[in-house]
């Protein structure tokens, strides 16, 4: 593959893989990719829509002039705070509007926001800030785990970790630094002035933010999103969808995903529109919808089923768009949020690698209803591939999606072998979904039919099965694990986990989750179920065989739910 020169060499050196020369020169001409930076950009939105509120949450509003004037000091708070651009800032905070004030007011001051999760724990933040150098550590407190205190834990003989940052801060603390007062003291026209040059200094082609992937293998992948792209990946969506300064869109999921960055955050602020922060609580969500008049939303399927709620009905009136994403659509879920009048439904499938495919406005129902759409971007090139090969499946079968364009990852940071394995000889990523395309009055549509990739979708947060394998295994009565995902009405899947154990030794659920709580696993991966076997199904080529331990578990809660 030919390479450009990757945006900061000097910082990642030969970790980031670089767009080839070609496609730079395509997406560039195409006009998908504007050669500013994020902050250029929102400073963009923020002059033109500059009294249009920009973020509501259940405690507060901004306009446009507010976020843009506070995240500037933010910016200059940070940097004369010691931080310097291009320093990775871990973010372990919740939907609040903090979150979004850190979010760019990190990206203002150059630094690199690191997409890790208030779940998380010392066997992610360890690996993940190590591999990206993370300089600092934002951590949101009043939350029932101490964070502070497991920054500084973290912090400990760590390699580069030296600035703690806090959100929600209730009193000043011993060396953290509160977001709330940063850069309060310095005025907009200089903070402005300051944030405008940190910018001027940035390489479009450089990194913005670090994604974390739900991964294939042992550890997961960290993606790194560019400066070029990725504020374009969510105009494009923003655009897909025909959102204009009058779109009220309400997001529930984590913002610091990459849906929540990319189809909330990001997205609402590319057109104009505003952002209702929401969490996943629909009691807290469907309230706030209402009063903040949301038009728009993306349901994720850990909320279908409160979408078929009663609850649903009240944040109809003013909701126009509903996108639903994750799981496949039902019927009956469809005509829930789509009447064919005022209420539009449409489909969204996307990954933080890249690529999104969305329902286009124009397709019939039963294209909405039944796929996940088309590719955002004109640029975006898919495939679907003989799983393991590199030969095309004709339409109508069910293969493994590729794809390459415009706001796809053309590799992972720093993981040259996985790289090998996870992207074509020409450079399309092998997803590890299964898809095919369909035909409908004469366009094509994708359709996920499953997937390849070996991971458990708890609710959208994605559980690598190899990682919780290789950490039940480290119990000293743990012979070998294998973890499957079983059907879960609200979150869609949940772990349960098949031992072999010595002595035959039954285990119990606490016995399992003192030794992951005990190694620092974020609870989410915790195994839901155990099953205790003699030996696992085999395949015919020797592995494990997941499929019938899959179809296992599903008889098993049916005799008994
Ligand atoms: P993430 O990187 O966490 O956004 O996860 C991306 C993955 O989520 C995809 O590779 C799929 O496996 C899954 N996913 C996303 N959207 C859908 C969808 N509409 N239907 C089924 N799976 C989906």
């Amino acid at each position: 593959m030919i390479m450009t020169k990757p945006a900061g060499r000097a910082r990642w050196g030969d970790r980031l893989v670089g767009y080839p020369a070609e496609l730079v020169e395509r997406y560039r001409r195409s006009g998908e990719w504007t050669y500013r930076t994020i902050a250029d950009r929102l400073q963009d939105s923020v002059d033109r829509f500059a009294d249009r509120p920009a973020v509501i949450t259940d405690v507060a509003s901004m306009t446009y002039r507010e976020l843009g004037a506070r995240t500037d000091q933010i910016a200059v708070g940070l940097l004369d705070r010691g931080l310097e651009p291009g320093d990775p800032v871990l973010f372990q905070t919740t939907n609040r509007m903090e979150t979004v004030l850190a979010w760019y007011g990190s990206l203002k001051a150059g630094l690199v926001p690191v997409a890790t999760l208030a779940a998380h724990r010392g066997h992610e933040i360890g690996h993940i800030s190590r591999a990206v150098g993370a300089t600092a550590h934002l951590v949101e407190t009043g939350l029932p785990f101490d964070l502070i205190d497991f920054a500084r834990h973290q912090a400990h003989r760590h390699p580069t970790l030296r600035t703690i940052l806090s959100v929600g801060l209730g009193g000043a603390q011993d060396g953290v630094i509160p977001i709330e007062t940063l850069g309060a003291e310095v005025a907009a026209e200089v903070a402005r002035e300051r944030v405008a040059a940190i910018q001027a200094g940035i390489d479009p082609l450089d990194v913005s933010a670090f994604q974390l992937s739900g991964g294939t293998t042992g550890v997961p992948k960290v993606i790194p999103r560019l400066h070029v792209e990725y504020w374009d990946n969510a105009r494009l969506y923003a655009q897909r969808l025909r959102w204009t300064e009058d779109t009220r869109v309400a997001h529930l999921i984590p913002i610091i995903h990459n849906a929540g960055i990319s189809c909330g955050l990001h997205a609402a602020h590319s057109v104009g529109a505003c952002l209702i922060l929401a969490t996943a609580d629909v009691t807290q969500a469907f309230p706030l919808m209402v009063r903040a008049e949301a038009t728009d939303v993306l349901i994720g399927h850990g909320h279908y089923q409160a979408v078929a709620s009663p609850a649903f009905d009240e944040v109809r009136p003013f909701l126009r768009t509903v996108i639903l994403s994750g799981a496949k659509v039902s019927p009956e879920l469809f005509d829930r949020v789509d009447d064919g009048d005022k209420h539009w439904a449409g489909q969204l499938f996307g990954m933080s690698e890249g690529l999104f495919t969305v329902s286009p406005h124009k397709s019939p129902a039963s294209a909405r209803m039944t796929t996940v759409g088309t590719p955002i971007a004109e640029a975006d090139e898919i495939r679907i591939l003989e799983p393991g090969t590199e030969t095309e499946m004709p339409d109508g079968e069910v293969g493994e999606l590729t794809c390459r364009g415009p706001y796809t990852i053309p590799g992972y940071f720093d993981a040259p072998e996985h790289n090998r394995t996870a992207f074509t000889s020409d450079g399309f990523y092998r997803t590890g979904d299964l898809a095919s395309i369909v035909v409908l009055d004469g366009a094509r549509y994708v359709s996920i039919e499953g997937r390849i990739k070996d991971l458990i979708n708890r609710g959208g947060e994605k559980i690598n099965a190899e990682e919780v394998e290789q950490l039940l295994v480290t119990h000293p009565k743990v012979q070998n694990a294998a973890v499957v995902a079983m059907p879960d009405p609200r979150l869609g899947e949940r772990t349960c986990a098949y031992l072999v154990t010595v002595d035959a030794a039954e285990l119990s659920m606490s016995d399992i989750r003192d030794h992951l709580d005990a190694l620092g696993v974020a609870k989410f991966k915790w195994p839901e179920r155990l099953e205790f076997v003699d030996a696992f199904p085999q395949t015919n080529v020797g592995k494990i065989d997941k499929k019938r331990l899959r179809a296992d578990v599903v008889a098993k809660l049916v005799a008994t739910p």
